[in-house]
């Protein structure tokens, strides 16, 4: 990944985030306040015109930048939770270019950051229930002599997998917690969102 692969990831998740905004929405209505969608459209909306407006030396200045915007322009818990994964990712990376292995220890640095501020684990029906099987899901196919295509590919699948199945699951943190055993049978938005990331990331690195 250099840095306009790294453009073009946060690039390709606004478009994503646009054509799934109402989708995004009216999952989060079912268990939560009903802004997910357009909460993800002003983030990163905004991380696309900083990224329009500067040159970047290095990958991690990429993702950064698109934390930091997340961070000021989301009013909702997802601004701040996305953000610190992005700009932990974006520290992890201060290089021209990284390796597959070099994003993978970058995504497990935004993980880290993103349970740091939310403290959810697995389970608990949040982002953490995509981002988690997709980090393994990306190492394994590295183990197995994946490329960054590959296992982005392989990533992405098991953030959809992971998202489908928090409808399954009681919400243990966030909104949807105050709703107890009402939570089960509807997907979370945020694991939801964190799918089409992943699924942004394999589309560029195809
Ligand atoms: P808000 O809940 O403030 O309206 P959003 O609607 O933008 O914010 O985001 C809701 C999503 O945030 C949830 O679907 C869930 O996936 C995620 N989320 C909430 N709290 C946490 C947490 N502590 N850790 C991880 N993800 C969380
Ligand atoms: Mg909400």
């Amino acid at each position: 990944m250099d840095v306009e692969h790294a453009r073009s990831w946060v690039r390709a998740i606004a478009d994503a985030v646009d054509a799934g905004k109402d989708h995004l929405t009216e999952l989060d209505a079912a268990i939560g306040d009903g802004d997910h969608g357009t909460n993800l459209q002003r983030g990163f909306t905004a991380a696309v015109v900083a990224l329009d407006a500067a040159e970047f030396p290095v990958v991690g200045d990429v993702l950064i930048a698109t934390g930091s915007a997340l961070i000021s322009k989301v009013g909702g818990a997802s601004g701040p939770l996305y953000g610190s994964a992005f700009r932990a990712m974006g520290r992890a990376l201060p290089l021209p270019t990284a390796t597959p292995a070099e994003l993978l220890a970058a995504l497990v640095a935004g993980l880290d950051g993103l349970r740091r501020l939310g403290g959810a684990a697995p389970g608990d029906k949040t982002i953490v229930d995509a981002y988690s099987p997709a980090i393994a899901a990306f190492e394994g196919a590295l183990n197995a002599g994946g490329t960054l295509g590959t296992a982005s590919a392989a990533a992405a699948e098991a953030a959809a997998d992971g998202a489908r199945a928090t409808a399954g699951l009681q919400a243990r943190k966030g909104r949807a917690s105050y709703l107890g055993a009402r939570s089960l049978g509807h997907q979370d938005p945020g694991a939801t969102s964190t799918a089409l990331m992943f699924r942004a990331l394999a589309d560029v690195s195809a």
